[in-house]
């Protein structure tokens, strides 16, 4: 088959190796650049995007903050109702749709308008984040705020577009269940992934330790199926969660929905017998998805490096990625996969390297 993947970056680089693993075709389509590209390089195809996606059997995406226009212009070939993708891009949509579901997501009120952001404030009592309704990555969109603080200030920087503001959750765990679902409505999830966050970053990921309780990973599928059968969606799709209450009390609250491969089933590409970006293709291409076999893996980012230390490239337990990107602080440039035993030992790993592997905030 022929598959266009909208967006050029790491995750639109995986999934077209994962395409050409199972033996089809893909170009990627640029939309920061408008350009249409090859499979592991820079340099512009004289295809235009109209004749891209007339080419195409079926129009992918690495990322759901793609302009209109693009969304307009291929959503022909997706496999998910055009109306459907822009309800999963927006916040406010996104967080209804779950309500409507019934599944659980942190409280929330929409805003349109400055005013209506200060008002909402002047009336809480506890502290929240605001977020943009849509375009955010990595923390970014995303203000705090808790009463007593400025709220006019706050309101006129946040409020320059529409957006949410959430309670402030006090998470015991942050978990995402990466599961993905075919055209026949056949489902295959990984367990819960553990999920450690720095200045709204993901650091790192550990999965498949077994350390949530199986009331826990069933309440995630169950979501999953839910909300994925609802908007008839086809292909991997991760949920990410806040895990409240302790023991048999435990509840999961939904953060955010991406309806795409994920960094957080990064560890995949080593710990799952097939990883999430060869089961996002074959859900696109119609090939029955395979019972999935996992071992415990840790995933460290690294973020705003200019390269992997040479130890870890030699070290048999660990499975680098590099992405060819230039370093900034905060940007992810790659990633390494650790075989674990348990949870203990990855927590351990990680302790050991996220420092050397990773700069969130600019220096000087
Ligand atoms: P991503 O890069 O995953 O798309 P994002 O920038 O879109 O992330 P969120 O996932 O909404 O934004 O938030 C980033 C992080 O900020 C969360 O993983 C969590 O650690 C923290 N956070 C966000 N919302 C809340 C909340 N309501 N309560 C507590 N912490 C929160
Ligand atoms: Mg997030």
């Amino acid at each position: 088959m022929k598959i266009l993947i909208l967006g050029n970056g790491q995750l639109g680089q995986m999934l077209g190796k994962a395409v050409i693993q199972q033996g089809h075709q893909c170009i990627l389509y640029s939309d920061r650049l408008e350009q249409v590209m090859a499979l592991g390089s820079e340099q512009a195809l004289s295809l235009s995007l109209e004749e891209a996606q007339e080419w195409a059997d079926v129009v992918t995406w690495e990322h759901e903050h793609l302009p209109d226009e693009l969304v307009a212009q291929c959503h022909d070939k997706f496999l998910l109702k055009a109306e459907r993708f822009t309800q999963l891009t927006d916040r406010r949509t996104q967080k209804a749709l779950c309500d409507e579901l019934s599944i659980p997501t942190s409280p929330w009120q929409a805003f349109e308008t400055p005013q209506q952001l200060e008002e909402i404030l002047a009336n809480t009592r506890k502290a929240v984040v605001i977020k943009s309704a849509r375009g955010g990555y990595d923390g970014k969109g995303q203000w705090r705020w808790q009463p007593g603080k400025d709220i006019s200030a706050i309101a006129a920087e946040a409020g320059q577009r529409p957006g949410i503001v959430e309670d402030m959750i006090g998470f015991t765990d942050e978990v995402s269940v990466v599961a993905a679902r075919d055209h026949h409505g056949e489902q295959r999830g990984y367990p819960l992934t553990l999920n450690i966050h720095k200045d709204g970053i993901l650091t790192y990921s550990v999965a498949g330790a077994n350390r949530f309780s199986e009331q826990l990973e069933a309440l995630a599928q169950q979501y999953h199926h839910k909300l994925t059968d609802e908007i008839d969606y086809v292909g991997v799709l991760a949920i990410e969660f806040f895990v409240v209450g302790e023991g048999d009390e435990q509840q999961l609250l939904v953060n955010e929905v991406a309806p795409r491969v994920h960094n957080s089933g990064h560890w995949t590409m080593s710990g799952a017998s097939c990883d999430q970006f060869n089961l996002h293709i074959r859900c696109i291409t119609g090939i029955p998805l395979p019972d999935l076999l996992v071992a415990p893996t840790l995933m460290i980012n690294a973020i705003g490096i200019e390269g992997l230390p040479e130890v870890l490239w030699e070290a048999s337990a660990a499975d680098c990625h590099w992405y060819g990107k230039q370093a900034r602080a905060g940007r992810k440039v790659g990633h390494v996969n650790f075989m674990v035993d348990t949870s203990e030992r990855a927590e351990k790993l990680a302790n050991q390297w996220c420092d050397e592997l990773q700069v969130l905030v600019a220096k000087g």
